[in-house]
């Protein structure tokens, strides 16, 4: 392929995600634990800007009060995004380069997949910029390689993942979920969190294959989705990650009780923490949940879903 790019500048934007139901297995021999997840999108975006260059770049700005700690993300090789557009350009034979300027609003280490939505939109954005032209099927198999979590953030909406969570099936869901995030100044380790929960079950006697290494996702949380019912939904919300989380930031639990005394209809933690996720019955009330938190000093944001993934902005 040649290194002449056929346009000099694309802006692509990618969402946060929460995990409303999270089943974590046992662990393979690889490390990785065996998931059943349904992740939703949200309105919560990362804006990635690609710019034709010789050289492969990057920079992060990270917008007020989104929690976690934007100057801690990297800049080289480690970086995700960096590390998608590398993928790309190997799996293309693109000899070029791209400068890529991210715009964060997802938390940092927060368990919404800040840093997989920034991979999904630097192969989308790279693409373009490059001419590459591949194809959905083709993105979403380098996506799988970025990380488990990857491949949801190119597609959106709702999903059951399996897996390492990048088997990914579209889950009928109905109409919109309201829910309020409570950010955290300090971001929780995703790696950190699983040995915590490997820990915990290792003291309650848990053996290597108990819990197993296949799960499911439970009936009736696609029912809920499927019907639109955020009631039933809130009453299956459930995260295998929560009481790992809550033993490092046993601080989550309350809020979680604050939310709901504020009128939401139930709260999980959102993947590895320390993000709260409070599903709230309809914009109103969580209009009102938002409000009550920012009056006791949180950071919280309003936000629904399930909204499109990677997305190229005209
Ligand atoms: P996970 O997707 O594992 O649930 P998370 O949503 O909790 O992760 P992220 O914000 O995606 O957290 O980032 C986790 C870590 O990955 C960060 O602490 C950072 O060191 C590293 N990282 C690499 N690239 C990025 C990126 N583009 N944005 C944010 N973090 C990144």
């Amino acid at each position: 392929m040649s290194s002449a790019a056929s346009v000099d500048r694309v802006h692509v934007r990618a969402p946060g995600k929460i995990n409303v139901f999270l089943g974590v297995g046992g662990r393979h021999d690889d490390g990785y634990h065996a998931l059943a997840t349904v992740f939703q999108a949200v309105s919560l975006y990362e804006d990635v800007i690609a710019r034709a260059a010789g050289d492969f770049s990057v920079t992060v700005r990270g917008a007020d009060g989104i929690g976690g700690d934007a100057d801690a993300v990297p800049l080289d090789d480690r970086n995700l995004a960096m590390r998608a557009a590398k993928l790309l350009a190997a799996a293309a034979d693109y000899h070029g380069g791209v400068a890529l300027e991210i715009r964060k609003s997802v938390p940092v280490a927060g368990g919404m997949g800040g840093g997989s939505a920034d991979a999904a939109a630097a192969l989308v954005a790279c693409d373009a910029l490059w001419g590459t032209g591949f194809s959905p099927a083709r993105l979403h198999e380098l996506a799988a390689r970025l990380g488990a979590d990857v491949p949801f953030a190119l597609h959106g909406g709702t999903a059951v993942g399996t897996g390492r969570g990048d088997q990914l099936n579209p889950a009928l869901a109905r109409g919109r979920f309201d829910w309020v995030l409570v950010t955290s100044d300090e971001g929780l380790s995703t790696p950190v969190v699983y040995e915590q929960l490997d820990l915990l079950r290792e003291e309650e006697g848990a053996l290597a294959d108990d819990p197993p290494l296949s799960l499911d996702v439970p009936i009736p949380v696609l029912q809920a989705l499927r019907s639109g019912d955020a009631v039933q939904l809130a009453a299956s919300l459930h995260n295998d990650l929560q009481a790992a989380a809550v033993h490092r930031r046993p601080d989550l639990e309350e809020t979680i009780r604050r939310g709901i005394r504020a009128g939401a209809l139930h709260g999980i933690v959102s993947g590895s923490g320390p993000t709260v996720a409070l599903l709230c019955g309809d914009p109103e009330s969580a209009q009102a949940v938002q409000t009550s938190l920012q009056q006791a000093g949180r950071e919280a944001l309003h936000v629904h879903g399930p909204v499109p993934g990677a997305r190229i902005l005209v």
